[in-house]
């Protein structure tokens, strides 16, 4: 178990148009399904990301630390995925 989150998030799955991912300040986690055609890396940068909400609700210094300690790669991930969203988002 990940050391900032103490159980299992609740997770959904719905297609979003302009997300892979997000997390309700109440903590529920909501994973665009279309990310599962995308590489096995893209989807642990998106899993993780969602993750790092649970203990960091913005994208401040504390969660761009955590987020890099976790994968300190998440740039070029990132990267990656965002060049592949036309193909793995339909219009
Ligand atoms: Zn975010």
């Amino acid at each position: 178990m990940l050391r900032w989150v103490g159980t299992p998030p609740p997770m959904q799955l719905r297609v979003m148009q302009t997300q892979w991912g997000s997390c309700s300040p109440a903590g529920r986690l909501t994973l665009n399904p279309n990310l599962v055609k995308a590489p096995r890396e893209c989807i642990d940068y998106v899993l993780i990301h969602e993750l790092c909400h649970l203990g960091e609700h913005n994208h401040g210094p504390r969660f761009h630390r955590l987020l890099e300690t976790l994968m300190p790669q998440w740039r070029s991930v990132k990267a990656r995925l965002d060049g592949l969203v036309e193909q793995l988002m339909p219009a």
